[in-house]
């Protein structure tokens, strides 16, 4: 896991690590809708509409989220480090990120729902989880696994 923008001000805070974004960076937030029980709603409908629920078995899905993560990682493929914000990319490029990203998220929200999996409620118990396993005071600016402290 890397650190954005906001996890470095909290790390600062934490531990001193120095790796701060400078001060007039204001940190990147998304809009407050939909929200993720939106977006299942919506794509849920948009799927009855089509009669498409009958392909949407969990495997199905799983493949084709599979398949845009690769459609995703296709669009990074060759152009060495990028950094945060796509600085120099041009808005037909962000937006083909763009739409590559929510393909990735329709397929995850829809596999979700299809497993019986409140996705929002499971990826904030697993941010507490990874708090617990990745405590501050050891991990800070550290990319080492779990695996490389425990044993000390
Ligand atoms: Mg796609």
């Amino acid at each position: 896991m890397s650190a954005t923008n906001g996890d470095d001000i909290n790390c600062t805070r934490m531990c001193g690590d120095n790796t701060v974004p400078p001060k007039d960076d204001l940190p990147f937030t998304f809009s407050q809708e939909p929200t993720l029980e939106q977006l299942r709603q919506t794509q849920n409908t948009f799927s009855k509409e089509r009669n498409w629920g009958k392909f949407h078995q969990p495997r199905n899905l799983l493949l084709a989220l599979v398949g845009e993560v690769g459609e995703l990682a296709e669009l990074f493929q060759w152009r060495g480090e990028v950094k945060d914000g796509l600085p120099g990319w041009t808005e037909p490029e962000r937006e083909h990120v763009a739409q590559e990203m929510s393909d990735v998220l329709i397929y995850l929200v829809r596999l979700a729902e299809k497993c019986h999996i409140d996705l929002p409620t499971a990826a904030a118990r697993k941010i507490e989880l990874n708090r617990l396993k990745y405590p501050v005071d050891k991990v800070c600016g550290s990319s080492k696994k779990y695996t490389e402290y425990t044993a000390d």
